[in-house]
């Protein structure tokens, strides 16, 4: 039986729910079996694959000018998109910045003595983007996992529902909590 052809994304997030994606344990063995991880932090790939994937999962917000090129190309080349957490969900924390100027932000943490040499980083990091955008504001999403990070029980049954070609069930006491 061919693999399910998985990536992973994360964007602006604290890796928590990679962390909690971890967290299923045992599961991990089966997952592995089942799907061809083809990006991922995981696995240190740096481009989306060209061909294409069945299931993306992206945790994080969209900060910068690089996770907007990578969430329009992950929409463009999966079947599947997974908000996975509440930063990819809402924007979470990294949003809490919306309503500061990004532009003055930088220049007084990069153009501060007391936290700087005084260059301001746009040669080695992507220019920040004005607003911090949950993924549903940028691209159609069809799954979103709630949570700060989402239960590892929930990841779970998700990725296995999608695997055995059904609907999440994306409530219930047990994916709460879990
Ligand atoms: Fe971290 Fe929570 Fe955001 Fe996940 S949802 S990246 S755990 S802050």
């Amino acid at each position: 039986m061919a693999k399910v052809r998985v990536a992973t994304m994360w964007f602006s997030g604290c890796a928590g729910c990679h962390m909690s994606l971890l967290d299923i344990d045992e599961a991990l063995i089966d997952l592995a079996a089942r799907i061809d991880l083809r990006n991922s932090p995981l696995t240190d790939l740096k481009v989306f694959p060209e061909d294409g994937v069945d299931v993306t999962l992206i945790e994080g917000a969209v900060a910068n000018e690089e996770h907007l090129r990578l969430v329009r190309t992950a929409r463009e080349k999966s079947k599947i998109i997974i908000a996975l957490g509440d930063c990819a969900v809402t924007g979470n924390v990294p949003a809490l910045r919306n309503g500061l100027d990004a532009d003055r932000m930088i220049e007084s943490i990069y153009g501060s003595p007391t936290t700087s040499n005084g260059a301001l980083p746009y040669d080695v990091v992507p220019q920040l983007l004005g607003r911090v955008s949950p993924l549903a504001e940028l691209i159609p999403v069809d799954y979103f996992l709630h949570g700060c990070p989402p239960p590892a029980g929930l990841i779970a049954k998700t990725i296995f529902a999608l695997l055995d070609g059904k609907t999440p069930e994306l409530v219930g006491p047990d994916l709460k909590f879990g």
